[in-house]
């Protein structure tokens, strides 16, 4: 008789962690997170102002950044970065497209800001790579892609500027191939050029979708014609068709089919050609970063990996950035949820202080805004105001202590000593550079003996920004002289005494980093090899991880 008695509905606290652990699944599911990267010129920024347009985030191209338009740039740059017209900072936008949600991470395109590049890449989860079609590959998109092939990350690829003249796409698909040593599985192909660029073939869909110059067709639809023995392709461009049709014949016999799994693990990027600037072919991309790029996947830390749909809350931070918005003069962690759900107000701990913190004036990247976050889940990226406690690599957890690893930094090949006109200006000094070197826009090491600060850097440009910002932000004039130093080891050792020996007998050499980490600064390549073999109690590290 028990059986057709009603149930009686009951909400256990098992039902609402179900409830719980489905809602967040869902939510991972529908996160993609991706950096953008490319060889300055190719067409970056172009691009990114157009994948806004489809959330209609922005309504107008140019507001990404206003250095060619003259409009307002949404996201303040700095003034060194105007003269160079070089993208110093890099930045982070979130839009919705087809009830995905979609973060969208800028890299700075030139060599000098590799590290900060680095870092991004360590938050994103698939990388789409813009290459310029008249020019190939270039010398920054050979390091920008080596840099994702250290984390296996999948790549998609946009060949731009097919509204000019561009090179052979055959050549430029083996350049691809031979140069970046990535397999190239075409997608779309092009249907001529310049002012013979009629449109793209969709190699999977047998359609052609054809080409319309203009700027401002934000919903991306160009008029599609089905399949390639369309007679009406035949009657509207008589001269291509053939050539189309042979090149077809030819890519599906020479190139590599589409492969997910070879693509979700690195070795295999499809390639999509078009016209950033035209929008055509855009919305193909971000279809594609729906359709196959990967969510959220587990991460490393130390002590265990993290799944994204666990429920509790955990999260780091992979990049510092200061004053973005020059009213507020503030300084804003970048931090990269890995699982759980974040809740605006919440109570989370700062795992390296080992302190507990109350996340109440968070902020997300809403493309054309910086809006108060509510709630967010693995894969999103969001912005805590850091009033100097928080370091690049900062891990963040409900209260487990774990660290998330593989974010590093990277031992400095350039280096200056550092002299201000106005001593009294000195606390100052020390408090930017401080801040400065947490935010890793510069090491600062400071030797055991001598009053000397050393910086380093790994590309030159690094210096020019920590100068112009001291000014700026600190109001201190610093002058930056040439350094003695040549390359710099980080020194650890299970054996204390050795370790304070060398800090005693070679103090003028031995320094702390920012964040509070023994190094050994070298004179030359045989000064680190000699110190090296006198010390074999002692470890040299060329990178360092988070501690
Ligand atoms: P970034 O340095 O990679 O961010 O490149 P930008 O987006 O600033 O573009 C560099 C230059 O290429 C600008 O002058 C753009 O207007 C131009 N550009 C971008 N996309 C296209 C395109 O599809 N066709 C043409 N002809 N020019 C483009």
């Amino acid at each position: 008789d028990t059986d057709t008695a009603a149930p009686i509905l009951e909400t256990t606290d098992s039902d609402v962690a179900g409830k719980s652990a489905a809602l967040i699944a869902n939510e991972v599911a529908r996160r993609r997170t991706f950096g953008i990267i490319s060889h300055p010129d190719a067409g970056k920024t172009t691009l990114t102002e157009k994948l806004l347009l489809f959330s209609g985030a922005i309504q107008l191209a140019g507001t990404v950044k206003g250095r060619k338009s003259g409009r307002h740039a949404t996201s303040d740059w700095m003034d060194i970065e105007k003269q160079r017209g070089i993208s110093v900072a890099s930045s982070v936008m979130q839009f919705e497209f087809r009830d995905h949600v979609i973060n969208l991470l800028d890299t700075p395109g030139h060599q000098d800001f590799s590290e900060d590049t680095y870092r991004v890449l360590t938050a994103v989860d698939s990388a789409l790579m813009v290459i310029d079609a008249a020019k190939g590959v270039e010398a920054q998109t050979i390091k920008l892609l080596d840099v994702c092939r250290m984390r296996n990350t999948p790549i998609v690829t946009f060949m731009n500027k097919l509204d000019r003249e561009t090179r052979d796409p055959l050549e430029l698909l083996d350049e691809l191939e031979s140069v970046l040593k990535i397999e190239c599985a075409p997608v779309t192909w092009p249907i001529g050029m310049g002012k013979n660029f009629r449109g793209v073939y969709h190699l999977l869909k047998d359609e052609i979708m054809l080409f319309k110059a203009g700027e401002e067709k934000a919903d991306g639809a160009f008029e599609i014609l089905k399949g390639i023995d369309n007679p009406k392709l035949a009657e509207m461009f008589p001269l291509e068709i053939e050539q189309l049709k042979m090149e077809v014949e030819l890519v599906h016999g020479a190139s590599h089919p589409f492969d997910l799994e070879r693509f979700l693990s690195g070795v295999q990027t499809p390639v999509f050609f078009g016209s950033a600037i035209n929008n055509f072919g855009v919305r193909e991309i971000l279809s594609a970063l729906v359709d196959w790029a990967p969510g959220p996947r587990e991460r490393d830390a130390t002590v265990r990996a993290v799944e994204p749909s666990e429920a509790k809350f955990t999260g780091f931070v992979f990049k510092i950035q200061a004053n973005m918005d020059p009213a507020h003069r503030d300084r804003i962690a970048f931090l990269r949820v890995c699982s759980g759900r974040f809740e605006k107000g919440m109570k989370v701990k700062h795992l390296r202080l080992g302190r507990e913190v109350k996340l109440s004036s968070v902020v997300t990247f809403m493309a054309s805004s910086r809006e108060q976050v509510e709630e967010a889940y693995a894969g999103d990226i969001i912005g805590l105001p850091n009033h100097g406690n928080m370091q690049i690599g900062d891990s963040f957890s409900e209260g487990e202590m774990l660290t998330f690893t593989g974010i590093p930094y990277f031992a400095p090949d350039l280096f200056r000593t550092v002299r201000i006109r106005n001593p009294l200006k000195m606390k100052q000094l020390h408090k930017g550079l401080q801040q400065l070197g947490e935010e890793g826009a510069v090491q600062v090491f400071k030797p055991v003996l001598g009053s000397d600060l050393i910086l380093g850097a790994v590309g030159v440009l690094q210096f020019e920004v920590v100068a112009s910002r001291l000014l700026n932000e600190y109001g201190v004039d610093a002058v930056f002289e040439g350094s003695s130093i040549s390359s710099a080891r980080w020194v650890s050792s299970d054996d204390k005494k050795s370790l304070a020996d060398f800090e005693v007998q070679l103090g003028h050499n031995v320094a702390y980093d920012a964040a509070g980490n023994l190094a050994y600064l070298a004179t030359s390549g045989v000064n680190l090899r000699l110190t090296q073999e006198r010390w074999p109690k002692l470890t040299f590290h060329a990178t360092r991880e988070h501690a």
